[in-house]
């Protein structure tokens, strides 16, 4: 790593961000602090990351690749349709492998809930709702 102080900033902008982060979304944090920072400075860290097994890949469907800290407690994800960002759900979900028929065993599972976030549930004029199931 040529820049440590580039370095430094990137890791402490991932260890220290509560939900999961893009390369750009790391970039344009990064650029507070170092305006002349370039994108892919922040590709070959994340890359290196990922390789050394600090950085874990989120992947959402239709979204950028994230990414966030490996090892942290089982979650999940909330991606807000306004204004693109995901935050962190902590916990699981009650009774989900009761979904399960019988005889079947589970892996794993990803659970994602899109919507507005406080922020932008505030500004919308009309409460975007979750239709009734039918
Ligand atoms: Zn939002
Ligand atoms: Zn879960």
């Amino acid at each position: 790593m040529r820049n440590t102080r580039q370095s430094a900033t990137l890791r402490s902008i991932l260890a220290a961000h509560p939900a999961p982060l893009s390369v750009h979304e790391i970039l344009s944090l990064a650029q507070r602090r170092h305006p002349g920072l370039g994108i892919a400075t922040v590709y070959r860290h994340v890359s290196h990351w990922l390789e050394e097994g600090w950085l874990t890949p989120v992947e959402l469907p239709g979204q950028p690749c994230r990414y966030e800290l490996a090892g942290k407690a089982h979650h999940h994800h909330f991606l807000c349709s306004a204004c693109g960002r995901v935050f962190d759900l902590p916990g699981c979900v009650p009774g989900l492998h009761q979904l399960l028929p019988e005889g079947f065993h589970a892996q794993r599972h990803d659970v994602t809930i899109y919507g507005a976030c406080r922020r932008c549930a505030a500004t919308l004029p009309i409460p975007e709702r979750e239709p009734q199931h039918a």
